[in-house]
């Protein structure tokens, strides 16, 4: 039988019991309808799933750890420059679903959008519904929205040089296909509706991020970032 997943914050977990928040109490017994004795899958967003059974309103007990692992073999970061309108919201929850590790909203030369906290909060729920609906373990970090010059700096402690990719249109370099390790960690950036200017091109340049195609065809801000993580996750999947 299918079960539910709902996304819990490590902290309602005290021992086998899970305290159950006012919203998640109002969506088990009155959106999903759930009674008493039925049971769930409660996933921490850090890797764990147990199946859990409702005891009281506000309260569940964990039955048992289930040992799953729905996750890519490679750590993806991707820094996606943020598109006008609601466009990074559906970039986080596509990436998500495509396996995505972390999602760094870039505020590029060309980005118009100045996210409120609020902003950011959302797309951390979105996140957390996509992780619940494309049954994966993990739930993508978002970020604080960080310039170009800030989030190379934090790439370089901690990404390999070879795994660090810029995606860039109309340019005669290798496919990502070409570029995409086993296992290990990658960081893949993808631009605005205008492209990189050339002081971006030149910050990726001194921290050695390697330039790679996504193919003859120009595609969206929106569209970029979700046809990179198509392309890893098809190709770490297929055991290439
Ligand atoms: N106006 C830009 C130009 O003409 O070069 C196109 C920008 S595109 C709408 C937005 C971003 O998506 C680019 O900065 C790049 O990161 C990525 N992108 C789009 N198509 C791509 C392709 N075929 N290969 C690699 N990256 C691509």
């Amino acid at each position: 039988m299918q079960l539910q997943r709902i996304a819990i914050a490590p902290s309602q977990v005290r021992g086998n019991t899970i305290s159950l928040t006012p919203h998640q109490q109002h969506y088990l017994y009155r959106v999903l309808r759930c009674q008493r004795r039925d049971r769930f899958i409660a996933m921490d967003g850090g890797g764990n799933w147990w199946l859990s059974q409702l005891t009281g309103d506000s309260q569940a007990e964990i039955v048992e750890f289930l040992d799953a692992n729905n996750e890519l073999p490679v750590a993806v970061t991707l820094a996606a420059a943020m598109p006008k309108g609601s466009g990074f919201e559906e970039i986080v929850r596509y990436s998500t679903e495509l396996g995505v590790t972390r999602i760094v909203p870039l505020q590029s030369d060309r980005t118009l959008l100045q996210p409120s906290a609020k902003k950011r909060q959302r797309w951390q729920r979105i996140a957390a519904e996509a992780a619940e609906q494309s049954e994966r373990q993990m739930i993508p970090e978002i970020t604080e929205p960080l310039s170009l010059a800030a989030y190379c700096s934090t790439v370089s402690d901690t990404i390999a040089i070879s795994h660090r990719l810029v995606a860039v249109a109309r340019a005669d370099v290798p496919h990502l296909a070409e570029m995409i390790p086993v296992s290990g960690e990658i960081a893949i950036a993808t631009g605005p509706e205008g492209g990189w200017c050339d002081r971006e091109t030149i910050c990726f340049q001194e921290y050695h991020f390697q330039p790679v195609s996504l193919g003859k065809r120009i595609l969206r801000a929106v569209t970029a970032p979700l046809v990179a993580l198509s392309a890893i996750a098809a190709a770490c999947e297929s055991g290439k």
